[in-house]
């Protein structure tokens, strides 16, 4: 029993039919005083008219007594009067119930202006209606009460009573009924879209819910639910795509280690040409060590374990210090890095903005022919923004690659940056970086003129 208030079905009904119930019951007794009040009305009006009937037949005599002219009422003998003085004195009488008196006359209560009702219950118990009233003839005042029966209002009221007794459990049966079918028609979908929802895995992330109508609640949750599953979906591909680009880049430094251990285990070679092999093997890891910190640096990045601190930090003094970093690679080329700018403050994390930086200068270094200059330009920019832009005149960008650069793995010379050192996380990290200080990195390049990349970040 438990279980089944459980559903969401079985409540909804159980609300359902209280309430529905509750309505019932209130309609019933509003409908019960209604039919009450109509049916005293009607026999007050009956009785109002019998009154005036009798005031219209009493005769008083010449000694003072009351005597009623019988004879032009065809009804007398089913009428029940008294006539009393206002002494309360019972004057005269008409009482086709024998046996059955009423209490003496109350002039208090019996009014003296208009007509007086009450309801009263003889000693036999039987139930009564009486109405009062005052009138003048020839001089003399005189109490007229009449008596009614109230036993035909009672029960018809009963009747009515048991029929709204009878009609109310068969009408919240019959509605409890319907609305538990109803219930479960609405409910239906839900029940198809856990069915479906249980049966998506990572072998169909490509399915979707049904969706019976977008514009009503359910359909609602099914579309909610499927950009889910579209979002999970997309991240489970770029993750997929992660993991086989990632093993592809650690095969190859790996391959070529083996490769170089292969070639010196062979035959007898003098101690030069084994530091020789020595010195690639070292190349080798030291790629392959970059490839792995990059990697991890991602994954962490990822799962956001990242110690980010923004905070209002002197620009200029970033770009010095990074350049003075990476001046060793620059001068290996025979390459100048020029600083221009400004002093501007922005905020930012200061080992992401260097990393971010090392990573642009590093490119511009790799990219660019020996001899040639790279400018480092830190200027305020539109919206209260400091612009970095790092130019070099390097090879340039084709339009076609000009976004994709920034893609994981993605390289416009798979060859030529390996060749280079490059595994092509660069760019990745580097708007990655500039995305979590609330900045953006963008690039401009002409094909054989140069590259220049710019870096935005928010002005304290
Ligand atoms: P990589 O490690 O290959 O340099 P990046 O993500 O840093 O990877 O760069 C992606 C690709 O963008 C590079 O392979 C290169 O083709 C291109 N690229 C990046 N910077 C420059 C630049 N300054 N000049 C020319 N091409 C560039």
């Amino acid at each position: 029993m438990k279980s089944f208030f459980k559903n969401v079905r079985s409540r909804l009904t159980l609300w359902y039919v209280l309430v529905f119930s509750l309505i019932l019951v209130f309609y019933a007794a509003v409908s019960i005083t209604f039919v009450y009040l109509y049916l005293m009305n009607n026999l007050d009006r009956e009785m109002q008219e019998d009154y005036e009937i009798v005031e219209e037949y009493i005769v008083i005599g010449d000694d003072g007594s009351i005597a009623i002219d019988e004879k032009n009422d065809p009804y007398f003998h089913e009428r029940w009067f008294e006539i009393w003085s206002p002494e309360g004195l019972l004057l005269y009488r008409n009482r086709p119930f024998t046996g059955r008196s009423l209490p003496p006359l109350q002039p208090d209560e019996e009014s003296q202006k208009g007509f007086a009702f009450r309801s009263l219950r003889l000693t036999n118990g039987i139930r009564v209606r009486m109405m009062s009233g005052m009138i003048n003839i020839e001089g003399n005042w005189l109490y007229i009460r009449l008596v009614s029966s109230e036993e035909k209002l009672w029960r018809e009221l009963a009747s009515f009573f048991w029929l709204l007794l009878i009609a109310l459990p068969v009408a919240v049966l019959v509605a409890g009924l319907g609305g538990y079918l109803m219930a479960g028609k609405f409910l239906a979908p839900l029940d198809r879209m856990a069915e479906k929802a249980r049966a998506i895995g990572t072998g169909n992330l490509t399915e979707r819910l049904p969706v019976h109508n977008p514009q009503d609640e359910m359909g609602n949750l099914a579309n909610a639910f499927n950009e889910l599953l579209e979002r999970i979906h997309t991240a489970f591909e770029r993750l997929k795509q992660f993991t086989s680009d990632a093993a592809h880049e650690l095969r190859t430094p790996l391959t070529a280690i083996r490769s170089i251990g292969e070639v010196g285990l062979q035959n007898h070679k003098s101690p030069e040409r084994y530091r020789e092999i020595i010195g690639s093997m070292l190349e080798e890891n030291q790629r392959l060590t970059r490839l792995v910190d990059n990697l991890l640096f991602l994954s962490r990045a990822d799962a956001r374990s990242l110690d980010i601190k923004i905070e209002p930090i002197d620009l200029s003094a970033v770009i010095r210090q990074t350049v003075e970093l990476i001046q060793p690679l620059a001068e290996e080329k025979e390459q100048r890095i020029e600083t221009k700018g400004e002093s501007l403050y922005a905020r930012a994390d200061k080992a992401l903005l260097k990393q971010a930086l090392l990573n642009l200068l590093d490119n511009a270094i790799k990219y660019s022919p020996p001899g040639s200059v790279i400018r480092v330009h830190l200027l305020g920019g539109e919206n209260n923004t400091a612009c970095i832009r790092v130019s070099d005149q390097g090879t340039g960008i084709a339009p076609p690659h000009l976004e994709r650069i920034f893609e994981r793995f993605y390289r416009v010379d798979k060859g030529r940056s390996r060749e280079k050192g490059g595994s092509g996380l660069g760019l990745a990290i580097a708007r990655w970086a500039m995305e979590m200080q609330e900045g953006n990195i963008t690039v401009e390049s002409e094909i054989g003129k140069g590259t220049t990349f710019v870096i935005r970040l928010q002005r304290k």
